[in-house]
């Protein structure tokens, strides 16, 4: 399905919508998107932030990743629904939470990464291009 996109968070608060097709689609096994995916990966459309408009107030938590970059992960106050994340290292782009997006079903990840941080568990998709930790550049850093 094409752009435009469409997405919000559970309560409604917060409502997104993207502009132009994504530039990657990937999931992140990494242990801060582990604990706000509720223990599995995160799955993250990377975004022109010139194309993606938001309506209500966004909260962001941030951390510095051991890159040195200060990664930023936005949700709503109100019902906690994660919603951005960004990277201090791309500010021209940000990743959208795919399960916040309507169209989630239409956007498949074509990678992973940090699968030295998922567990045994985990079923990692063998069609899907992997990356043990962080990708290298340019403009892959999540
Ligand atoms: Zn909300
Ligand atoms: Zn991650």
């Amino acid at each position: 399905m094409p752009a435009p996109y469409h997405g919000r968070c559970n309560c409604g608060a917060v409502t997104l919508s993207i502009e132009a097709e994504p530039v990657w689609v990937r999931q992140c096994w990494c242990r801060q998107c582990q604990r706000i995916a509720g223990g599995s990966a995160t799955s993250n459309a990377l975004v022109m932030t010139d194309k993606l408009a938001t309506r209500g107030e966004i909260h962001w938590w941030e951390y510095e990743a051991q890159s040195g970059n200060v990664i930023g992960q936005g949700f709503c106050p109100n019902c906690g629904t994660h919603l951005l994340g960004r990277n201090s290292a791309r500010s021209i782009a940000c990743v959208v939470r795919l399960g916040v997006l309507d169209e989630a079903a239409e956007l498949a990840p074509t990678s992973i990464i940090w699968t030295d941080e998922a567990p045994a568990w985990a079923l990692l998709d063998p069609a899907l291009e992997r990356f043990a930790r962080q990708p290298p550049a340019p403009g892959t850093a999540t």
